[in-house]
């Protein structure tokens, strides 16, 4: 039977190499691979060996690569195998709670614990917690949008990266360089409005009662808790730049990007990363003497603060970089602009 061409192209989610899988029916056809690397799918006709090209070797021969069916097998084996090692450790909490270690907090107030039994009003991640969770859930290859999924209609782009590295500044610079094409929808939240804000420009203010309200009643795309307040992305907004024919740009929290993975909203994921620590350091107070990153320009940084920077973009790239389309380095904000422009 003649093999059937397809043109499905996925990102790998994992580091597969051939010459350490005692399964692969034949070691010299296998292709490695890494986390992160798109791959086209040249056949899927085998059940659990497809073939695969890497993009970046377009002319190399296919090679044989574990099907999805396949590595979701070992993957659930794998856990399987941990789980039952972990069994003495879990026993203790497993009658009083229902999720595993590290899952979403089931909130009935703002401040309840993950093992606190049945009163559960409602699903709602904290921020500061779940990012094991994340981790966790790693999938096998999913597949890769097109930039346009429709003419005139743009993947919305999300900004991720580590608090004060100059994401907001990013797209508040990006908008006003081409205001009819980049836009951002006013982010909710139910924190109290700071000195100098303005309702409706950095947020729309709201009462904890109306957010969770319209959380339950599935108003908003992404929503987490930061610090004790409600902050969140109205689907709404995002539709209505989208359907504008506008470039939505949104810079939640790194934890929303699970959220905001669907099939219907394909985002363009970049990461903005801090650069190494000199630089980073020279910018900011340069810029800050310019007022130019003002996402946390009312103070110094401490050294330790630049540190934490670049450490919490380390531990975002281990937790999703398989998740990201794009890498920019902040440091000369300018730079970076253009690097963002024609990404
Ligand atoms: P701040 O209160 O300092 O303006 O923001 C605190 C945190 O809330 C930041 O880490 C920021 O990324 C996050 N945040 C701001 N807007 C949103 C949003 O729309 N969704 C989510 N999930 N987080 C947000």
């Amino acid at each position: 039977m003649g093999q059937r061409e397809s043109k499905v192209r996925v990102r790998a989610h994992f580091d597969y190499n051939p010459e350490n899988d005692p399964y692969i029916p034949c070691k010299e056809a296998g292709l490695a691979f890494e986390r992160g690397d798109i791959l086209h799918i040249v056949s899927q006709d085998d059940a659990y060996w497809w073939q695969a090209r890497k993009e970046s070797e377009r002319t190399a021969r296919a090679g044989l690569i574990p099907s999805r069916a396949l590595q979701e097998r070992r993957i659930i084996h794998e856990r399987t195998q941990k789980e039952a090692n972990n069994q003495d450790a879990k026993s203790s909490c497993a009658s009083i709670c229902t999720t595993p270690p590290g899952s979403p907090i089931l909130n009935s107030s703002s401040s309840t614990s993950s093992c606190r039994g049945p009163k559960i009003k409602k699903i709602m991640y904290d921020l500061a917690e779940n990012d094991d969770f994340d981790r966790e859930m790693i999938a096998t290859y999913e597949e890769v949008a097109k930039l346009y999924p429709r003419p005139g209609i743009y993947r919305p782009i999300v900004l991720i990266g580590a608090p004060g590295v100059g994401r907001n500044e990013l797209k508040r610079r990006l908008s006003a360089r081409d205001p009819e094409k980049f836009r951002s929808p006013v982010p909710y939240t139910t924190r109290p409005i700071r000195h100098g804000e303005v309702p409706g420009r950095e947020y729309i203010f709201v009462s904890r009662d109306k957010m969770e309200a319209d959380i339950a009643n599935a108003k908003f795309i992404e929503y987490g808790e930061y610090k004790g307040h409600l902050y969140g992305t109205s689907a709404e907004s995002v539709k209505s730049i989208i359907n504008a024919g506008c470039v939505c740009i949104l810079s939640p929290h790194y934890q929303a990007i699970k959220a905001l993975r669907t099939q219907q909203l394909k985002p363009f994921i970049i990461h903005i990363k801090p650069p190494e620590f000199d630089i980073l350091k020279e910018t900011r107070t340069q810029s800050r003497a310019k007022s130019t990153f003002d996402e946390n320009n009312s103070r110094e940084f401490t050294d330790e603060e630049f540190q934490d920077m670049i450490k919490s973009a380390e531990r975002i790239d281990f937790l999703y970089g398989h998740f990201f389309d794009e890498e920019i380095i902040n440091g000369e904000l300018a730079t970076a602009l253009d690097k963002l422009v024609n990404s």
